[in-house]
């Protein structure tokens, strides 16, 4: 019997066409912007989001941190939740790449409202950091796969005009949003200054994000990508399979997001679980009853040989993806039941 990998939806391998796709891709020099592959995908993206243009970067980290770094200057601060993948999981990046503060708020499963940012903006002092950007997670990984729709987007876009911050999207997860709520990503790209995007998550790619803006912005960014070290030379083959992805795997997040459901619907009736976040998209978090631990519990799961990782000392984070399969589904419901 196969492994069943619900650890996260990184962990996916490129298809057998993707990989043919990736063959035949034509390549080039990009540093030297002479990558027709990468040029594609950038345009793509940019089309995709009605903005004027795009970057092709290694990892949504690097999409993250570039954008944290053109927006902001030294001794400023972004205001983000709790929650964030640039707080949590970027190796507090924002200081040592950008050394600006963070400014924490404490949401709702990752999501943050409009009067929750007004509250924490800091008035202009001497003695204070100055409240530059936003950066809104959407879907939200440690908030359960949590997202907005745009009416709740609208007025943080709102306020952060009215009070002069930028607002970034780190919207590695975005596509299992948009399936969910039907809005195009044209309309998602009107409201922020920036866009951060994974093609290497749920749409299967096995290399690489895209961060999106304007013309300006983006040309900063490109010299931000490449003291990172971030500037690839024929990465068309990788730009290859994210053209790819977004051609052919969109659609099917649905299908990841209802596996999702499922197992968080079945979680829910254990004795053994505490509580299950509300699953809204293709992440289950849910919380264990002592004795079990998540190690003990993840142990347990790895003996019938299903993988997952913890997300604190008795909860569990369950990721489906693209490798996930219904048969694959069906046996860990009943591997569950049976524990
Ligand atoms: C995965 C992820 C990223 C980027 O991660 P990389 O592994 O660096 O590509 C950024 N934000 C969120 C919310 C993520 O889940």
């Amino acid at each position: 019997m196969s492994t069943i990998n619900l650890m996260s939806d990184t962990v996916t391998k490129p298809t057998p066409d993707m990989l043919q796709a990736m063959f035949a891709a034509e390549v080039g020099d990009d540093v030297f912007g002479e990558d027709p592959t990468i040029n594609a995908l950038e345009a793509k993206m940019a089309k995709l989001f009605g903005k004027e243009a795009a970057l092709f970067c290694p990892s949504g980290t690097m999409t993250n941190q570039i954008a944290i770094k053109v927006h902001t200057q030294p001794l400023d601060e972004v205001i983000c939740d709790e929650y964030s993948h640039i707080y949590q999981y970027e190796t507090g990046g924002y200081a040592s790449n950008s050394g600006v503060g963070i400014n924490l708020i404490r949401g709702t499963n990752g999501k943050v409202t409009a009067d929750q940012v007004e509250a924490v903006i800091k008035p202009v002092q001497d003695w204070l950091p100055i409240s530059k950007l936003v950066v809104l997670e959407n879907t939200c990984n440690k908030g359960g796969g949590s997202y907005y729709t745009l009416e709740e987007i609208r007025p943080i876009r709102e306020l952060c005009e009215r009070r002069g911050l930028k607002l970034h999207l780190d919207g590695a997860r975005l596509f299992n949003a948009l399936v969910e709520t039907d809005e195009p990503p044209r309309a998602v790209g009107e409201l922020f200054d920036s866009v951060s995007i994974c093609l290497s998550k749920g749409l299967g790619a096995p290399v690489g994000s895209v961060l999106i803006g304007d013309a300006d912005f983006i040309r900063q960014a490109r010299r931000v990508r490449k003291v990172m070290g971030g500037g690839m030379r024929q990465a068309g083959y990788l730009a290859a399979a994210c053209i790819y992805a977004l051609d052919h795997h969109v659609d099917r997040l649905k299908l990841d997001n209802d596996r999702a459901r499922r197992l968080g619907e079945v979680l829910e009736k254990l004795d053994f679980v505490e509580s299950v976040r509300p699953v809204r998209t293709n992440i289950v978090i849910f919380d264990l009853k002592p004795p079990f631990t998540a190690d003990s519990f993840l142990a347990k799961l790895r003996e019938k040989g299903i993988l997952a990782v913890p997300f604190g000392p008795q909860t569990v984070r369950f990721v489906t993806h693209l490798d996930v399969t219904e048969a694959m589904i069906e046996r860990t419901i009943e591997v569950l039941k049976h524990i």
